[in-house]
């Protein structure tokens, strides 16, 4: 059933917990639902949203939020070594990761407790502890918010990147995901990742290494670092780890010898932003309701009663901060909406 709103909160559809209101809030179930609401006419400006973890409101919103609740998850076809499911948009990718570990599928695990939905999965091509989503994707459907025509994009259609994708860049803003179909590995046939920081330790520590057990040492790992949203606002790291020239890296290295510099694919050097704003003195400076997190100054939190406004401007004042300090721009992770 379609959800039609005025005049509509959005203070629980954005982990910031900013106070905002949209002109038009409309839901729905169904892709069919989907395509009557574009055909039949928008109020515009339009902007999709999951569940709103990696958003940042400036303002009330003065058009129309779309939200998908189309939650059926179908398997497509299923081998001894894998099986293809198709999951819809609006499912929370925590509970299908937990779900696919229950059905003996491998692959998510290492993504667990990333907050929102499986719609954003495949825009943000969320990653973490050396997984990204994308590298599961088979397809992607959509429908065009332009004429509620019917789309079906594959992974390399999808042109995944760190933390991007071809919906982030020319499809941004032009379509509707309805679908995600993943391809995930049965048992006798998983991959794991263990690779990143203490995980493997923690794993093997406690015994059998399994989809279970990488979840629940991720969902360890996670909840010490990072701030449960129901009680502390934000949305997760508020920026990129930038990625700079081998000669500015070099320079930098002569002058801060501690920095963590990571090679990157092209010959770049990955900088970690943590670092980088917590060398130019972040963690001791609040304003009002906005600080960074404790455990983690990538992380930009709401201590209350913040405004979109509010959180922009102290992280323009992160970014500049850090420009100054070491000549390097950090680009922002979290959608600003208008
Ligand atoms: C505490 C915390 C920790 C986090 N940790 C991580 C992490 O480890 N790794 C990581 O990658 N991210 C992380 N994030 C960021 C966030 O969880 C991801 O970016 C997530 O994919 C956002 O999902 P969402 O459903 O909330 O999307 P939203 O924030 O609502 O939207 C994000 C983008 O996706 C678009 N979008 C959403 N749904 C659709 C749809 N159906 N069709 C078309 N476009 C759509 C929106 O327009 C927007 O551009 C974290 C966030 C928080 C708050």
């Amino acid at each position: 059933m379609i959800k039609r709103e005025s005049d509509y909160s959005l203070l629980h559809h954005n982990t910031f917990g900013v106070d905002v209101k949209a002109a038009t809030f409309i839901e729905f179930e169904s892709q069919y639902e989907l395509e009557e609401i574009i055909k039949s006419g928008i109020q515009q400006p339009c902007f999709v949203i999951g569940g709103g973890s990696n958003l940042l409101f400036m303002g009330d919103y003065c058009g129309t939020i779309l939200h998908s609740a189309i939650k059926d998850i179908k398997i497509l076809e299923e081998t001894d070594s894998e099986v293809l499911v198709r999951v819809g948009s609006g499912v929370t990718l925590d509970n299908f990761i937990d779900y696919s570990i229950q059905m003996g599928w491998q692959g998510l695990e290492n993504l667990s407790a990333i907050p929102g939905e499986v719609g954003a999965s495949a825009v943000q091509n969320v990653g973490a502890y050396g997984v990204e989503a994308g590298n599961l994707i088979e397809r992607v459907e959509a429908v065009g918010l332009q004429d509620g025509d019917l789309f079906s994009f594959t992974a390399e259609e999808c042109s995944f990147a760190y933390r991007d994708s071809f919906f982030k860049k020319a499809g941004k803003n032009r379509y509707v995901i309805t679908y995600v179909t993943y391809r995930l590995r049965k048992l006798p046939d998983a991959k794991y990742s263990l690779e990143y920081g203490n995980l493997r330790n923690m794993v093997v520590n406690a015994g059998d290494v399994t989809p279970q057990s990488i979840r629940e040492a991720v969902k360890d790992i996670r909840s010490a670092k990072l701030p449960d949203t129901s009680v502390l606002g934000s949305a997760g790291s508020f920026f990129m780890n930038p990625v700079i020239t081998s000669q500015h890296a070099a320079s930098l290295l002569k002058e801060y010898p501690a920095m963590p510099q990571y090679d990157t694919a092209d010959g770049g050097k990955k900088l970690s932003a943590a670092w980088l704003i917590d060398r130019c003195g972040w963690k001791e400076k609040r304003m009002g309701d906005v600080g960074v997190y404790c455990h983690q100054p990538l992380v930009i939190v709401n201590h209350g009663d913040a405004t979109g406004k509010d959180i922009y401007n102290y992280s323009q004042l992160i970014a500049d901060s850090v420009k100054e300090k070491f000549g390097v721009d950090i680009q922002r992770e979290v959608n600003i909406i208008e």
